[in-house]
């Protein structure tokens, strides 16, 4: 979009030392005419060196990430750091205060607006603001995500390939340093609108995740991401204070990729699906994945449902219940395998 972004912030991205502030979205409503929608950011940054942004909140119902960083804005200092960390907690603050995946006030999801737009609403304004301000200051963007509200993970970091194989080589490197034992590079890809299309535009080493899911908490996740996103910094130079952090060093990963669309599952009709299958467990193309029941018509026979692959299953729908059309699961492979 060629306009410039309305969002207006107290920050100063160029000086050192430690602000934690905010982005003002306007915001023009009856109960506040000249109001803003206040997204939380904070700079930490001393000396010359790389810039990282750390996002959690593109999708609001997806908390580990922002617990992660929420804590670290917190205990980060300028005394750590070499270079500039921008740390997004909450990227959607209207979608992360409802606990939703997308804005309540646009509808917005996110993570299917960028590059964004500076005359739409307030999620195609984050996704506009981010795009055309924040990513042209980074090398690195840290994109934290996790299953929300419908489905749920095995936590796992991740890369999407991008068809240069410089940067997917540079990813890949900083998805080992990441370090969650089981990570994922999704090889399989036809949404530019996401965040990882203009993290790619940009040139930017991107890295997402997916850090558990059923619109709770998922402690596991919140280890993984906490460890994951120091041993990142460290590898990319711009942590130097990481004996603070006391963080292992990365175990040695169980490198997955999700090779096409035929690894998901998707429900055949409307009903109540009771999966065969849980979390973690290796399974073979043809095996019933579970069956969708009729229970307001429980003399009709109930729907078996297939995997399509071979594969480990990585993400199942939460919710019993489903319309035709629904993601029950998806698998993923071993990388090269
Ligand atoms: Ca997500």
């Amino acid at each position: 979009m060629a306009g410039r972004s309305r969002i207006w912030t107290e920050v100063d991205f160029a000086a050192p030392g430690k602000q934690v502030s905010y982005l003002h979205l306007p915001y023009s409503v009856t109960r506040s005419a000249y109001g803003t929608i206040a997204i939380p950011v904070a700079v930490i940054a001393k000396g010359e060196g790389p810039t990282v942004l750390l996002m959690a909140g593109n999708h609001g119902d997806e908390y580990e990430g922002q617990v992660t960083l929420t804590k670290l804005i917190r205990k980060l200092e300028p005394d750590d750091v070499r270079g500039r960390v921008i740390v997004l907690p909450a990227a959607n603050l209207p979608a992360a205060l409802a606990g939703a995946r997308v804005s309540p006030l646009d509808g917005g999801n996110l993570n299917r607006s960028f590059p964004g737009d500076p005359d739409g609403g307030p999620t195609a304004q984050i996704a506009h603001y981010i795009d055309s301000v924040l990513l042209p200051m980074c090398s690195v963007w840290l994109d934290l995500h996790s299953g929300g509200s419908s489905l749920d993970y095995i936590p796992f970091a991740s890369i999407h390939l991008s068809g240069d194989p410089a940067l997917d080589e540079r990813a890949l490197q900083a998805l080992r340093a990441f370090g969650s034992p089981l990570s994922m590079v999704w090889a399989f890809f036809d949404e530019p609108r996401m965040a990882t299309g203009s993290a790619h535009k940009h040139k930017l080493v991107y890295i997402g995740s997916e850090l558990g899911g059923t619109g709770s908490v998922n402690p596991e996740g919140v280890r993984v991401c906490e460890e994951g996103v120091i041993r990142c910094l460290a590898h990319m130079g711009v942590l130097q204070n990481q004996a603070k952090f006391a963080v292992p060093a990365a175990p040695r990963i169980r490198l997955t990729e999700l090779a096409g669309r035929e690894y998901y599952v998707y429900a055949p009709d409307a009903g109540l699906f009771e999966p065969a299958c849980r979390l973690g467990d290796t399974v073979r193309e043809g095996q019933i994945a579970g069956h969708v029941h009729f229970v307001d018509d429980p003399a009709r026979e109930a729907v078996p449902v297939y995997f399509r692959r071979d594969g480990l299953l990585v993400c199942k729908r939460h919710f019993g219940r489903c319309e035709r059309g629904d993601c029950l699961a998806h698998l993923c492979t071993d990388y090269g395998g």
